[in-house]
């Protein structure tokens, strides 16, 4: 069926949508996160590749039926594995906006209305974060590709203090870009840094204990030996800890250096007084990646990335020798020279329709109260016997285990996890945080309230318990 057949069928399928969404969202604080009952409907995405096709109004029901109910329904409240954000009502919209305008977001030529949107949108951003005004943006899928973003830069800088333009030369025969991080490190950093040519492997980790804990005389020394790229970890995945920026920062003016700070969540203490003073130091970093779509709680995909100098973005990134691109001034930015990404949505709207609609003090209350949640949930696990803290809770992630006596505490944890994961009533899974297996819950999501961290508790404890009955194995 060709497309132009259904063009008179575009506002029954999009209501369709929009009357399910009603139903789907207040259903959130009720449903499972995930229901293993419902897993068989995936078979019905499965077939050959249609002929002529079942018409949208037919395929849309069925992306409903199927979604609605096998989907993991992680925007809702009770999705506390790994960091993942849900979607607020006005970055939604953004979002549907963002489809229903079908921007190409990446050249000014091609839409002024979404790259407009998108300078104002990181002027907002690095006005919510303290950075200073002068720099450099650009949003991004994801903090991966933000840390792509802000490595990429540096090895535009690293490339310049051996004379080479890596943008137009590469690096073949450059020496190796030394990469100095703490424990704290995140796997999309070492991902970056093999695609940009480097090798995960190439971080130097200089850490002073087991959890991770930036070694400062190592990395000074190190550093001594000429040129290097610093990372500081604002927000680690295991307990929420931060690397010390401040002191980082001192290193890096010191000595030369780079400093990349990946703040994918962690970035957003700013946003409170009380926990502000974890990311001090971050406004003299070179550049800085943060995520959209974990505490910002805008739809999958959103990332950003800030650069001191905004120029790198565009040496970097730019200049592809493509002669239909005009020229970029003031206000007709092409948002595509200035990051990996090419053709590329509106990607803007979501988050200036949310920025827009709760402001600087509607992100803080949010921020404000996971931070009240994760000190009841650390609160709650001090009193339980049964639960052991294993670090304390800086920010929005409480690391835990469950503990019974003759028990191999990591074989029941790692039990306990899985049964967690199947149970659905919360959704959080294992990490190794010191060498133990343990639970890392944390708490991003706008919709989240204490019945939902009193309820993770609760399926903890009596999951935990049920196991440790079982004979030990
Ligand atoms: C989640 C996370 C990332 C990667 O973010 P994506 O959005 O998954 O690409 C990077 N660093 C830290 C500290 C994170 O928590």
């Amino acid at each position: 069926m060709d497309p132009l057949f259904d063009r008179d069928k575009a506002e029954d399928v999009l209501s369709s949508v929009a009357a399910a969404a009603p139903d789907y969202l207040a259903g959130l604080d009720a449903r499972l996160v995930r229901d293993v009952a419902s897993l068989p409907l995936l078979d019905g995405l499965d077939g050959p590749l249609p002929e002529d096709g079942h018409g949208a109004p037919d395929s849309v029901a069925e992306l409903l039926r199927i979604g609605t109910a096998a989907a993991t329904h992680s925007s809702g409240p009770r999705f506390f594995h790994f960091v993942v954000g849900g979607s607020t009502p006005a970055a939604m919209a953004g979002d549907w906006v963002t489809s229903l305008l079908d921007q190409v977001g990446g050249m000014w030529t091609a839409s002024a209305f979404a790259t407009t949107a998108e300078t104002v949108t990181l002027r907002w951003l690095r006005d919510l974060f303290g950075l200073p005004p002068d720099w450099g943006g650009v949003l991004t899928p994801s903090a991966t590709f933000a840390n792509l973003t802000g490595l990429a830069c540096a090895r535009q800088w690293w490339g310049e203090q051996h004379g080479v333009d890596v943008a137009a030369d590469g690096i073949a025969g450059l020496p190796r870009m030394p990469v100095i991080a703490s424990g704290y490190v995140h796997a999309s950093v070492r991902k970056a840094l093999q695609i940009l040519g480097y090798g995960r492997d190439t971080v130097q980790v200089l850490a002073s204990d087991d959890a991770g804990r930036a070694d400062l005389d190592g990395m000074r020394a190190a550093l001594s030996s000429g040129p290097a790229v610093l990372v500081g970890c604002a927000g680690e995945v295991n307990a929420g800890d931060f690397d010390p920026l401040s002191d980082m920062a001192d290193l890096a003016e010191a000595h030369g250096a780079w400093l990349h700070v990946d703040g994918a969540f962690g970035l957003f203490a700013a946003l409170s007084p009380r926990t502000a003073h974890l990311v001090d130091g971050v406004a003299r970093a070179d550049s800085v990646a943060a995520d959209g779509h974990k505490w910002l709680n805008v739809p999958y995909e959103s990332g950003f990335a800030f650069v001191r100098e905004p120029e790198r973005l565009g040496t970097t990134f730019g200049s592809w020798n493509a002669p239909y691109l005009a020229p970029m001034d003031d206000t007709s930015i092409d948002y595509n020279c200035l990051g990996p990404e090419s053709s590329r949505r509106a990607r803007a709207l979501p988050i200036w329709a949310s920025l827009r609609a709760y402001g600087r003090t509607g992100h803080r209350a949010m921020v404000e109260r996971h931070l009240d949640l994760a000190e009841r949930l650390e609160f709650l696990v001090d009193q339980s016997p049964d639960l052991e803290l294993l670090a304390p809770a800086q920010l929005c992630v409480v690391c835990f285990r469950y503990t019974a006596p003759n028990h191999d505490l990591d074989a029941l944890n790692t039990a306990l996890g899985k049964a967690i994961l199947d149970d659905g009533r919360v959704y959080v899974g294992t990490t190794v945080y010191r060498g133990m297996i343990a639970l890392r819950p944390a708490i991003v999501n706008w919709r989240t309230t204490e019945a939902d961290i009193d309820l993770l508790v609760k399926v903890v404890r009596e999951l935990g318990a049920q196991l440790a009955l079982r004979p030990p194995r």
